[in-house]
């Protein structure tokens, strides 16, 4: 009596919007890539070749996040030409643990509700083209507060 999700069933493929920006996890959700040097252990946004840190020249993948909080954001009221998104939206500089600071459209929340501060997490977009073939980008998304107050009966 086993309710598959199916979503596993047949899956178009998935592009990613962008190349180095993240990895899908085996949920499907987004983590961001960053980079760490193998000397000091500095981490840095996206794929980097040297440390900044120490110089050095050995660094090696990160993945960032998921969650993290909102460092400063603006909303957009004006939608450029190719926005997949529509206007009023909101983009957010997101620090992550790791002390990177990432930015993304913030969704699934009103632009009067953002504030400094905030706790969000990462989430996937799939936007699926004429083809039916499906293009994966980024976002953040208010966190959901895990290991709080969701108990299943
Ligand atoms: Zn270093």
């Amino acid at each position: 009596m086993t309710a598959a999700p199916d979503v596993a069933q047949s899956r178009p493929v998935e592009r990613l919007i962008e190349d180095g920006l993240f990895r899908l996890d085996a949920g499907g959700q987004p983590r961001l890539i960053g980079s760490r040097c193998r000397g000091c252990r500095a981490v840095f946004a996206g794929r980097r070749a040297l440390c900044l840190s120490s110089f050095g020249r050995q660094l090696e993948e990160a993945l960032l996040g998921p969650g993290g909080t909102v460092h400063s954001f603006t909303t957009v009221h004006q939608q450029s030409r190719n926005s997949l998104l529509e206007a009023p939206y909101t983009i957010v500089e997101v620090l992550l643990p790791e002390g990177v600071i990432m930015a993304a459209p913030l969704v699934e929340c009103m632009p009067a509700e953002v504030a400094i501060g905030m706790a969000v997490e990462t989430r996937a977009l799939r936007f699926t083209e004429p083809s039916g073939d499906v293009t994966v980008s980024l976002a953040f998304v208010p966190a959901r507060g895990k290991g709080g107050k969701a108990h299943q009966t």
